[in-house]
């Protein structure tokens, strides 16, 4: 039996964690400590526009649940880090902090490599964060 895996791109949805917040450079910022979201939370956050297009947030892996999933794997960072690896873009050189390491789907499959590209991923490409 597979262990439950983490998602680190979920939506803001009641129950989820909120785990990191866009900077101003455009990269996610991971929290130290990661927050549990309600519905207050995510009703504050829609006041401003989409809260995955500025922040990230994390919940259970859903497997075939999911859009994404390829049958095997999280279909996401393998495009993510084909795209990057294309567009050359630069990432990192050090593993960031990261407070669900130990489960996250993204580093189980594709390891520090994940890491570099990851606070790179807006989960809603589709609304434009507010500046
Ligand atoms: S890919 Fe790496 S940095 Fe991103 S959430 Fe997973 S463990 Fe954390």
């Amino acid at each position: 039996m597979t262990a439950e895996r983490t998602c680190p791109s979920a939506r803001a949805a009641p129950g989820n964690t909120l785990l990191a917040i866009r900077g101003p450079d455009g990269r996610m910022k991971p929290l130290r400590t990661p927050m549990r979201i309600d519905a207050g939370f995510i009703e504050e956050a829609e006041k401003h526009g989409s809260p995955e297009a500025r922040m990230r947030f994390a919940a259970p892996c859903a497997t075939s649940g999911c859009s994404q999933w390829t049958g095997s794997r999280c279909g996401v960072i393998d495009k993510v880090m084909d795209f990057l690896e294309a567009e050359q873009v630069p990432l990192r050189a050090d593993l960031p902090p990261c407070a669900i390491r130990s489960t996250c789907r993204w580093y189980d499959q594709s390891g520090a490599a994940a890491c570099k590209g990851c606070e790179l991923v807006t989960t809603d490409m589709r609304a434009p964060a507010p500046a």
